[in-house]
């Protein structure tokens, strides 16, 4: 790979230089969604991180394999051990059976996907379609010594563990200070600490998700699909692990303690989280009744929207917040960012139109090598959007004449953001975007009447054309060439 590229590991908490296992390709897992609800804002905002990460390293020359999973059974109400399965809870409040749940949310999910062009991972495994491998490697736990059966159900032993093996170093939690603080249990819980995690539970007789297995009929925990499916399909040890910050713990501390309790392995080179969508500051999530659906975005149908917003100017929204810092929502950030997408796709129509001199003021190569250090520096999408909008003002000016542009530069110009904002930021063109034909044509009409206006000495009405274009935010500049217009959002 000619880039260098760095990428702060959480669990080193420093940046290192990427390298891959298998040169040339890349393997990346990341936790998918849990299908018992249409997916909100903030879990866009995961994915369609991952999908930028995916879309650099494939930019740069990398074979990746993404695997996304589907978690369609084990992730009790209270994300811990407790509680209800969340798909079985929907299953009797909808009076569905779990699996129609399932598919109905998995579809809307990739609906979802779809409208923020995120790209379908390569594999997309299912918790219900590997039972019997999740089984096989609770089986390789309890033999190894760091799981026991207890009352039908499986536990992770996180005190035997830890003997041997530090737990919480991805979190960073002291865990000898948890151990001691839980050892008080009342001989009714099946724990021996309350630390451990389930591996496998006991079904009890109303329990709606069953399967059998070497300690009677029951159902996976959480943590341990994502410790099979990443591991089956990438390797023992794979390159990339991804989630939601707030996987950290305890869902990916579980995850490595369980693949290095049956293998003796840690199974991920580099952990990257990607940070919450906040509103007011407070984690956007469906318990706490801030989380808006894509479709209310899109329509404003919501108490929290001014009004609707596009999902390309959602997309440009968050890839202005670099992944690992938090970003809250406001409608003001969305015009904003609304703004600056507009500007873009308008300046790379524009582009289209700026004649080509002989000389060049401005030179390229730079700009591009400025995209690739930005992202080659933790993918920073903030630092690549400004240098891309250092573009859209030398096009700016190229187009009102004050700087001259050869064909060549205009050419790599194109290839710029060809590159780096379709195929790297995974930007589209939207209707209303940019500029069309329709409105280049109009535009010039304007501009025509406008000229006439002042040859006829009749500057009411060519000031008056001037004014409803600026309240529109469209600028008439008048050159030695004649007039230009350029949208400045
Ligand atoms: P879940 O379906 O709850 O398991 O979440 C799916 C993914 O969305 C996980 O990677 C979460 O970390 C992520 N997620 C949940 N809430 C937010 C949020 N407010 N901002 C960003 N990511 C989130
Ligand atoms: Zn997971």
């Amino acid at each position: 790979m000619e880039q260098t590229l760095y990428i702060y590991n959480s669990i080193t908490r420093e940046k290192e230089k990427f390298s891959s296992i298998i040169p040339g390709h890349v393997g990346m897992y990341v936790c998918g969604p849990t299908v018992y609800s249409d997916v909100h804002l903030g879990n866009v905002r995961t994915f369609l991180t991952f999908d930028m990460v995916r879309r650099y390293l494939e930019f740069i020359g990398y074979k990746v394999r993404y695997v996304r999973n589907i978690t369609d059974v084990g992730h009790l109400t209270g994300d811990s051990d407790d509680g209800e399965d969340k798909i079985a809870k929907k299953a009797k409040l909808e009076n569905l059976e779990p699996m129609e749940v399932v598919q109905k949310y998995t579809n809307g999910f990739h609906d979802v996907m779809t409208i923020f062009n995120i790209g379908r991972p390569s594999i997309e495994p299912t918790a219900t379609g590997h039972i019997i491998e999740q089984i096989e490697m609770i089986q390789d736990i309890i033999s190894n010594g760091f799981a026991y059966v207890s009352n039908g159900s499986v536990y992770f032993d996180v005190r035997k563990f830890s003997e041997k093996f530090n737990y919480g170093k991805l979190s960073g939690r002291v865990i000898d200070d948890l151990l001691s603080n839980t050892r008080d249990l009342d001989g009714q819980d099946e724990k021996r600490d309350g630390l451990d995690f389930a591996l496998w539970k006991k079904a009890e007789p109303q329990h709606l998700m069953r399967w059998n297995s070497p300690w009677g009929e029951g159902f996976p925990g959480w943590h341990i699909e994502c410790s099979v499916m990443s591991t089956k399909y990438l390797g023992k040890e794979f390159d990339i692990h991804g989630g939601g910050m707030d996987l950290k713990f305890p869902h990916h501390e579980c995850e490595i303690a369980q693949n290095v309790g049956a293998t003796g392995h840690e199974p991920v080179r580099y952990w990257m989280h990607g940070n919450m969508l906040t509103v007011n500051g407070r984690k956007m999530a469906k318990s706490e009744g801030n989380g808006f659906t894509p479709e209310e975005l899109i329509t404003g149908n919501h108490k929290l929207l001014e009004r609707g917003y596009t999902p390309m100017t959602v997309r440009f929204f968050f890839l202005m917040g670099h992944y690992a810092s938090t970003l809250d929502f406001s409608n003001e950030a969305l015009q904003a960012a609304e703004r600056g997408y507009k500007r873009m796709t308008a300046a790379i129509q524009t582009l289209k139109q700026v004649t080509p001199s002989e000389k060049s003021d401005f030179d390229a190569s730079k700009l591009r090598e400025a995209c690739y250090a930005a992202m080659n520096d933790d993918f920073n999408t903030p630092v690549l959007i400004s240098e891309l909008f250092e573009a859209v003002r030398v096009i700016n000016s190229a187009k009102e004449g004050s700087i001259k542009l050869s064909a060549e530069q205009i050419e790599a110009l194109t290839q710029i953001f060809q590159d780096f904002f379709y195929a790297v930021m995974g930007m589209k063109d939207e209707e209303g975007s940019g500029t069309s034909e329709l409105t280049e044509s109009l535009m010039q009409m304007i501009i025509g009447m406008r000229a006439d206006a002042k040859a006829n000495k009749d500057y009411a009405t060519s000031d008056k054309l001037r004014d409803a274009l600026a309240k529109i935010h469209v600028q008439i500049k008048d050159t030695k060439e004649g007039a230009t217009w350029s949208y400045e959002g």
